[in-house]
C-alpha cells in the first residue's frame, strides 16, 4: 500500500467531514421516513426533499474530491475559505456567489 500522504492529507479532513455529513443526513432521513409512515406530514415531506438535496450535494462534493476541484467555488473559481468548508463541507459556492444565486 503506497498512499501518497502529502497529496491525500489536506483532503482527508474534507472526506471525513463529508462522510460525517452524509451519515448524519442518512440517519435523519431514515428517522424521518419512520415518522412519516405514521403521520404523512407535508412538512416532513419538505424536510425530506431538503435532506435528499443535501445528500446529493454531498455526493457531488465526493466527486469533486476525486476530480481535484474540491474547495473551489463552482461559480467564480475562487478557493473556498476553510472555515466555510468546515461548516458546510459540501458547499459548492463561496458566500458571495451563494448570495447572488439565492
Ligand atoms: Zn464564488
Amino acid at each position: 500500500m503506497s498512499l501518497d500522504v502529502t497529496r491525500a492529507e489536506p483532503l482527508h479532513d474534507a472526506r471525513q467531514r463529508l462522510e460525517h455529513s452524509r451519515t448524519s443526513r442518512l440517519a435523519q432521513l431514515q428517522a424521518l421516513d419512520e415518522t412519516r409512515q405514521a403521520t404523512e406530514d407535508h412538512l416532513l415531506a419538505g424536510q425530506k426533499t431538503a435532506m435528499e438535496r443535501v445528500l446529493k450535494e454531498i455526493e457531488e462534493a465526493f466527486a469533486r474530491i476525486e476530480d481535484g476541484t474540491y474547495g473551489t467555488c463552482l461559480a467564480c473559481g475562487k478557493p473556498l475559505p476553510a472555515e466555510r468548508l468546515e461548516i458546510l463541507p459540501y458547499t459548492r459556492y463561496c458566500v458571495a456567489c451563494q448570495r447572488r444565486s439565492a
